[in-house]
């Protein structure tokens, strides 16, 4: 669905006063109010809409950045990965608007009486290198709200009921007319007596204080599929907060992160490391050995390499996630100068050296034919 143009939505030009905005918000959140339309979809949706316009508009630095990046600039604040929207907005429940309801309507404001679902809860987990290539289960310990057993979450002392308001009748709400600038409303808010719930408890659980939910521990098992990395979340379904009044449970998300491995680092599937060699291995070829996740294997340096050479050792890398094989892990051999040479090994090098005449210690003629040019011009 795409989403109005917030300018339009009020009927004002891109350079709109705030007294305008603020008026023109007035007039259609009166005109769409909830309670002057009860049960009317329509007219719910266009309400939040405008509050929705409103909001962003009203607020300076909001709207310099929707002037700027329309309703992209607008998603993912102060969000993760998207995960909520701008400000906790998108869910657009009512409730949310709270503040409006105060700032035009003077107090009051909706409550829903309907099942709402438990709270998601988040987690971070943290891993080895080892474990987020090969994938690992863990048992990991949060802390959430429980329904309470004692009680069954009624909130009730055992044996007892709780009994439906008398001055709400059990609706939780109770209304009054309330003249404003705008004209009379009809005003709901919560009742004093039961603060909302609808029902009164005489003798409350003497485990959860009446709450009818208790903190507890919970162990939960995880199962970290191989391939993941720092940024990958796991949804475990069912592992959040309660729901309220029979609403379901909210969901839990385990965000991983991957330790620093001490010789490994990672670039997509793709595992990278970086070996010493000398100069002499280098120079004449060898077979070294190369630490890999699955173990030591042996690697040809062939005559002649270069420092700073990769070498290609191909499915040692790291399970893809999807499964769609492994990668690779590429190695740098890097020449390494000594730095503690005895008398006789840098008398050695000496003679090594002269047996290249006039040219400097073997290294190729072209970068200094090319320095020269560079300096004559
Ligand atoms: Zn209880
Ligand atoms: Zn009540």
């Amino acid at each position: 669905m795409s989403k109005r143009d917030y300018y339009e939505v009020l009927g004002i030009s891109k350079d709109a006063t705030e007294q305008e905005i603020k008026k023109a918000y007035r007039k259609l959140a009166r005109k769409y109010h909830p309670d002057m339309n009860p049960g009317d979809k329509e007219a719910e949706a266009k309400f939040k809409e405008v509050t929705e316009a409103y909001e962003v508009l009203s607020d300076p630095e909001k709207r310099r950045q929707y002037d700027q990046f329309g309703h992209a600039g607008m998603n993912g604040q102060g969000g993760f990965g998207g995960f909520e929207g701008f400000g906790g907005f998108s869910g657009a429940d009512f409730g949310g608007f709270g503040d409006i309801f105060e700032m035009f309507f003077g107090g009051g404001g909706r409550r829903r009486n309907g099942p709402v679902k438990g709270a998601d809860l988040k987690y971070n987990l943290d891993i080895t290198f080892e474990e987020a290539a090969f994938g690992v289960e863990k048992d990991i310990a949060i802390t959430k709200n429980e329904t309470c057993g004692k009680c069954a979450g009624t909130g009730a002392a055992p044996g007892t009921k709780p009994r439906t308001c008398d001055v709400c009748h059990g609706s939780g709400q109770v209304q009054y007319a309330q003249n404003t600038p705008f004209g009379r409303f009809v005003q709901t808010r919560t009742c004093d007596k039961c603060h909302g719930s609808g029902k009164i408890i005489d003798q409350p659980c003497p485990s959860c204080h009446g709450e009818g939910i208790v903190r507890k521990q919970k162990k939960i098992h995880i199962r970290v599929p191989a391939g993941v990395d720092t940024g990958s979340r796991l949804r475990v379904s069912g592992e959040g907060e309660p729901g309220l009044r029979g609403g379901p449970p909210g969901d839990l998300f385990v965000y991983v992160r991957v330790k620093a491995h001490k010789i490994f680092t990672r670039e997509g599937n793709d595992v990278i490391c970086e070996i010493p060699i000398s100069f002499p291995q280098a120079a004449l070829g060898d077979e070294i050995e190369v630490p890999t996740l699955d173990g030591k294997v042996k690697l040809k340096i062939p005559e002649g390499t270069q420092s700073g050479t990769y070498f290609r050792l191909r499915g040692k890398g790291i399970p893809d996630l999807h499964g769609y094989g492994r990668g690779d892990q590429h190695v740098k051999v890097v020449i390494q100068t000594p730095t503690k040479l005895t008398e006789e090994q840098k008398n050695l090098l000496r003679k090594y050296a002269a047996t290249f005449g006039e040219h400097p210690q073997g290294v190729e003629k072209g970068f200094f034919e090319k320095m020269k040019d560079a300096f004559m011009g």
